[in-house]
This record gives C-alpha cells, sequence and structure tokens, in this order.
C-alpha cells in the first residue's frame, strides 16, 4: 500500500506533522441498513471508506481522509431487523461537527464520499449550510452515480443501479469483499413503486419504504456481480474525483 493519510491508523503526533502538509479532509459516509440477504449493514460505510482511502493514497500528502460516519439517513429501510437510521438534524450535526472539528486542526476544504443513496438529499442541503454557514469549500460525491457511466456500459443485468444490485454488489466485493456472502446471491423479488408515475425521473416523488418495493431488500440482479466490474467501476469513479479534487484544490476563488 502507497502512502496516504489515513487519520482511524495515526497518532496524535503523526497528526500534527499531517495537518501540515493536508489540504483537505475527504470525509466518508454510509449507512447502516439492510443489504439483501447476502451483504452486511457495513456496504456503504465500507464502500465509502475504501473508496476514501484510495483518494488519499492518490492524493498524498494533500489530503487527509477522516474516519467514516457510519449511519446514515435509512428511515425507508427501517422495516428490515438491524437497520438503525439518523434523523436529519442529526446527521447534519454530527457531520458539521466532524467539519468544525477538522477545522480547528487547520483544514478548510472538505469532500465527502458518499455511499448511501438515500444520504444525497441530505446531503444536497447540508453543504449548502455548511458553505454559508461555516465560510469553507465542501463538496460531496455520490460513488455510484460518478462510477454509473461504466455501471451501465459494463453490467451484465439491465436493472443495475439498484440497491444490492449488480453494480454495488460488484462495488462492494472490490472495496470491502468482507460484507459480501456471494454464496446467497439471489435476484431482487422486486414488486415495481407502489403508485403510478414514480420513478428515478418522472417528476415526481414519493418516500416509499423498501418493503412497499421489493420483499427480500434487493433492487436489481447481482447474481453476475464481480469485483473485475467493481474495479473498472471504481477506477473511473477514481479518476473522476481525484481530477475535479486537484482542481478544487488549486482554485482558491470560490472562498
Ligand atoms: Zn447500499
Amino acid at each position: 500500500m502507497s502512502n496516504a493519510y489515513i487519520l482511524s491508523d495515526m497518532t496524535w503526533l503523526e497528526a500534527k506533522e499531517a495537518f501540515v502538509k493536508a489540504e483537505l479532509a475527504v470525509i466518508p459516509v454510509g449507512s447502516f441498513e439492510q443489504h439483501a440477504p447476502y451483504m452486511t449493514f457495513e456496504v456503504d460505510s465500507a464502500r465509502a471508506y475504501g473508496f476514501a482511502k484510495l483518494l488519499g493514497e492518490k492524493l498524498y500528502p494533500r489530503v487527509i481522509v477522516a474516519p467514516p460516519i457510519t449511519f446514515g439517513i435509512s428511515h425507508h429501510h427501517m422495516k428490515f431487523p438491524g437497520t438503525i437510521t439518523l434523523e436529519h438534524d442529526t446527521f447534519f450535526a454530527v457531520i458539521r461537527d466532524v467539519v468544525r472539528s477538522l477545522m480547528k486542526h487547520g483544514i478548510k476544504q472538505f469532500f465527502l464520499t458518499n455511499g448511501h443513496g438515500g444520504n444525497n438529499p441530505s446531503l444536497e442541503v447540508m453543504i449548502v449550510r455548511l458553505r454559508h454557514e461555516l465560510g469553507i469549500k465542501v463538496a460531496y460525491a455520490f460513488i455510484s452515480a460518478t462510477g454509473g457511466e461504466v455501471t451501465r456500459n459494463r453490467s451484465k443485468t439491465v436493472s443495475v443501479d439498484g440497491h444490492c444490485g449488480e453494480g454495488e454488489t460488484s462495488q462492494a466485493m472490490y472495496l470491502a469483499p468482507h460484507v459480501v456472502r456471494p454464496e446467497r446471491i439471489v435476484p431482487g423479488t422486486v414488486k415495481g413503486y407502489p403508485y403510478k408515475h414514480l420513478g428515478r425521473s418522472t417528476g415526481i416523488a414519493y418516500p416509499s419504504n423498501w418493503e412497499e418495493l421489493t420483499e427480500n431488500g434487493a433492487l436489481g440482479d447481482a447474481t453476475a456481480a464481480s469485483a473485475e466490474l467493481g474495479k473498472q467501476v471504481i477506477d473511473a469513479a477514481q479518476i473522476k474525483t481525484s481530477e475535479f479534487l486537484v482542481d478544487f484544490m488549486d482554485k482558491n476563488a470560490c472562498k
């Protein structure tokens, strides 16, 4: 493994040195929610952290990787035993306090790597508030979207974007194989949307609970998932986000 500033692996003396060089903190954000009968609750957090660590290696010594936020917005999965959710206010407060703490150590630029689509609406609002309330530069990436083109072009199944589908499961196999039980993979028992004209791009939104959409918790079919596809998706997502971050750190105009 090449060099990277991973805060969880450091002593305070090592951190003190790292904060002299680091310009930006990467904060991984995940969830603690059901991931079908074949992946553990840790999937989103493990992918977000794994992705952040790769950025830490690629952009060493300019970035430092914070420990992951392992709870997110998962109200829609609460019918599945074991899921734990934060309220939106708590989620914001936790991330704001992590940001404020890192600001005290000299960091003024932040990037959140998000592993859970259900966090996106909250993060959209959050980065606006953090920018304007704390005066920092902050952006976030939804990992699955940054690698979405590769996922759509190279996967074998049609509904690849879904929760625990071929795309997400492949990412997990590559970034955090310990969260996947390959021998238990079965297709999602998808029911479709509970009302007419709901969907990602129809213009009508409704907060469906997951049990309304699928019986076994999966949307999509992960039977063709592979670590090879996961690597291709993550490599493309890494190129895009690291290029963004270099530009982001180089230009200080929009503080
Ligand atoms: Zn997930």
